[in-house]
């Protein structure tokens, strides 16, 4: 789908495995900016290529003229397809510094970071040829140019890449979506990444990796409040629950988080385990700071 002058969206569908018995439909945008070379940013699960490689087609490109993949962060459905995708068009893999060892090395990703079909979904380590810093560019010809905006919370080396020309910020999964599951390893950093974006001025059109773009300069700066709005509905779930069953850890507190919020307890998995122990390390701190 077409979203702006250069930028193009395609949705890609994948499985998520949550338990033995027990798979959820999952989805994650990958988006293809079109100028003299083609940039894509993020590539989703692995064989996604397939998917990426016939929308360039069907809109009269070729797959050759990717010349750059941007990840915005290191997590299996935005870099599963990168080792296939650089092995057809020899682009060069752009990441964040804190992102490229588990780009680079997926066996230490799997270890600190258990997803159940982990493999399934990434398709191979890929080498990282452009290591991003905050306040970086990156050339993308014809007068376009990302600027790279680091936003660490949902991981340490997630970037959010702005296309000024087209008014668009690509925030991966950096801004969480209202009502959807806890998925970050820091929470103060996650809220100061979103009021640095709520900062930019002039953004028209928002591509969060979760949802279809949302335009509108009105609907972008909403849904970063929203964000921002969740992240403190969530830790106040956290401390209520906490200070309920003060005896429990993270993993015995997650379903009573969950279902506080809405959301079923089975999605009681590692990764939103780690959400809520980062709830409770700021509740400690805010604790320590008051005694
Ligand atoms: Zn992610």
């Amino acid at each position: 789908m077409q979203v702006t002058e250069h930028i193009h969206a395609i949705k890609i569908p994948f499985k998520l495995t949550v338990s033995p018995e027990r798979t959820v439909d999952r989805f994650v945008y990958a988006y293809l900016i079109f100028g003299k070379q083609i940039c894509l940013i993020d590539c989703g699960v692995s064989a996604s290529e397939a998917m990426i490689f016939d929308y360039v087609r069907e809109a009269g490109r070729d797959p050759q003229e990717i010349s750059m993949l941007v990840l915005t962060h290191s997590h299996p459905d935005h870099i599963g397809a990168s080792r296939a995708v650089k092995g057809e068009t020899g682009c060069q893999v752009a990441a964040h510094v804190d992102a490229q060892p588990w780009i680079e090395d997926i066996e230490l990703q799997a270890k600190h970071r258990p997803i159940a079909n982990f493999h399934s979904l990434v398709g191979g380590p890929v080498e990282v040829d452009l290591v991003l810093r905050d306040g970086g560019t990156l050339d993308l010809g014809d007068g376009l140019t990302l600027e790279v905006v680091h936003t660490p919370g949902h991981s340490k080396g997630s970037i959010s890449p702005l296309l000024r020309e087209d008014g668009a910020l690509f925030s991966g999964d950096a801004l969480p979506m209202a009502g959807g599951l806890p998925i970050y390893e820091d929470v103060s950093s996650s809220i100061r990444s979103i009021r640095r974006l709520r900062g930019i001025k002039g953004l028209k059109v928002l591509f969060a990796s979760w949802d279809a773009p949302h335009r509108g300069k009105d609907r972008v700066y909403e849904l970063m409040d929203g964000g921002l709005r969740y992240f403190q509905r969530i830790h106040e779930a956290v401390r209520k629950v906490t200070a309920d069953f003060p005896s429990l850890d993270a993993r015995e507190l997650c379903p009573r988080v969950l279902r506080n919020l809405g959301l079923p307890e089975s999605a009681t998995i590692p990764i939103v385990v780690k959400s809520i122990e980062a709830h409770l390390k700021e509740i400690e701190c805010q604790d320590l700071l008051r005694e």
